[in-house]
């Protein structure tokens, strides 16, 4: 047996022991109330690489919750230098009351670690630590240059990241990225994500009379906004559920017919997926599946429209404004910015008489990330999961957006690949947060793999 191998199963107990442990740092990074557990979670982590044998090791303070970076660089130039990403921080636990056991006491039954940030991400970024643990503990070396970088406020955006990573390019350049914050596919199938949608939204006001006013003296003399905005609203998508501002799909590119094989692989049961959001029927552009157009079409959602009179029994006004907001999710090849500028040019355009618009832009958008098919660390993750789980990993894609993905690519020029080890039904974000041991194991073996894999690669 691989020496690596005997390692992981003789110090499995003290892992599990230090998972718990780490669970029970409240590192909640959206509430000031627990800013200095954050700062626990980081120093945590710290000690936790410098006892695996990184080196170099240092809480990065970012103007926001700090970032832990390490490393160990002695593999050779010849060598890929990957960078290892996961998050320390955790959401909220509240509802506390919906909690089984308390969040931050974690528990194991059933061979799942239960607790707050279990899955996401600490049992996840805890693996690739023990793997490097466990290799360099055997073997004295790394078979590729590693770094770690580690964030603490994942959860809330990373705000300050992209000024950060921007800041410290030299630093955390790299060959190749892996993020420990990632989703398999179900408890024993294999998954790779391979495109997250990108993010657009405007907000959108439609002006009428200075104030208010009444309908029985001024109905029917004048336009009424929110009847206006509601025209304006409906000319932007079609009942087929096309998407009708001029441009919008210019720079779509056509799936082929390897991606929709990709996607028609994946398990899916229509009738299920319509029972659990119980509604009537799906609806969405025609001439594609419900999977194809979730994870592989742009489309176009009101957020919120409102204006008027909305408390109880009648108010008989003509409003004076109305307001709507709305977002785009994009994909591959479509930029925010200009489908931004088509959203602003179709409101002028049609926007019915007797009012006036505003249009802002709404923050927080985002640009489509799409692995290239062919990318190298992309089929070097692929043959691992493949040994690992004995299947070929699906091809899936995110309908969401990943902010730092697209940080590493604009600031690093590097493709992050997800490589983790949680599923999505461990109660991510909700009570009673849980991480199968199972999977903890098996990742901590997949990043073993994976690190000699690419110390096979030669740059
Ligand atoms: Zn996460």
């Amino acid at each position: 047996m691989a020496s690596w191998k005997h390692f992981l199963e003789k110090e499995q107990d003290r892992f599990l022991s230090e998972l718990i442990e780490f669970v029970k740092i409240p590192s909640v990074s959206a509430s000031p109330e627990f800013i200095d557990d954050v700062k626990d979670a980081a120093d945590w982590v710290a000690k936790r690489i410098i006892k695996a044998g990184g080196e170099n090791v240092e809480v990065m303070q970012t103007g926001g919750h700090p970032c832990v970076y390490g490393d160990w660089l002695h593999a050779g130039s010849e060598k890929p230098t990957i960078l290892i990403y996961g998050h320390f921080d955790v959401q909220p636990a509240d509802p506390y009351d919906l909690w089984e056991t308390p969040p931050f006491d974690p528990v194991i039954r059933d061979n799942k670690v239960f607790g707050r940030g279990a899955s996401d991400d600490k049992g996840g970024m805890l693996i690739p630590i023990i793997s490097f643990e466990a290799i360099k503990e055997t073997t004295g070396k790394l078979p590729v240059n590693v770094k770690f970088l580690f964030e603490g406020q994942e959860e809330i955006g990373s705000p300050e990241l992209p000024e950060f990573i921007a800041k410290y390019r030299n630093k955390f350049s790299c060959d190749m990225i892996f993020s420990s914050d990632g989703l398999q596919w179900t408890e024993d199938e294999a998954n790779l994500v391979t495109s997250l949608k990108g993010l657009v939204g405007a907000e959108i006001k439609v002006i009428g009379p200075t104030t208010d006013q009444h309908s029985g003296l001024h109905g029917g003399a004048i336009a009424n906004p929110l009847m206006a905005i509601s025209q304006l609203v409906a000319s932007m998508k079609d009942e087929k559920g096309k998407i009708t501002i001029n441009g919008f799909y210019d720079d779509v590119l056509e799936l082929t017919e390897e991606d929709r094989a990709d996607i028609a692989r994946v398990p899916y049961n229509e009738a299920e997926y319509i029972k659990e959001l119980n509604v009537t029927e799906l609806h969405g552009e025609e001439g594609y599946t419900t999977r194809e157009r979730l994870w592989a079409r742009p489309t176009l959602d009101v957020n919120g429209i409102w204006g008027g009179y909305q408390g109880l029994g009648s108010k008989t006004v003509h409003p004076s404004e109305a307001s709507v907001k709305i977002t785009c999710r994009l994909v591959d090849n479509q930029n925010p910015e200009k489908i931004y500028e088509l959203i602003h040019k179709h409101v002028k355009e049609k926007l019915p008489v007797g009012v006036k618009s505003e249009v802002i832009r709404l923050a927080g958008s985002a640009d489509p990330f799409v692995m290239p098919r062919s990318h190298n660390a992309n089929q070097i993750a692929r043959d691992v999961l493949l040994e690992v789980y004995e299947m070929d990993p699906y091809n899936t894609r995110v309908g969401g957006s990943i902010p730092i993905m697209t940080i590493f690519l604009k600031e690093l020029g590097v493709y992050g690949i997800m490589f983790g080890f949680s599923v999505g039904d461990e109660n991510l974000h909700a009570p009673n947060e849980f991480f199968r041991l199972k999977n903890f194991r098996r990742g901590q073996e997949a990043y073993c793999k994976l690190l000699y894999k690419l110390g096979e690669q030669s740059l």
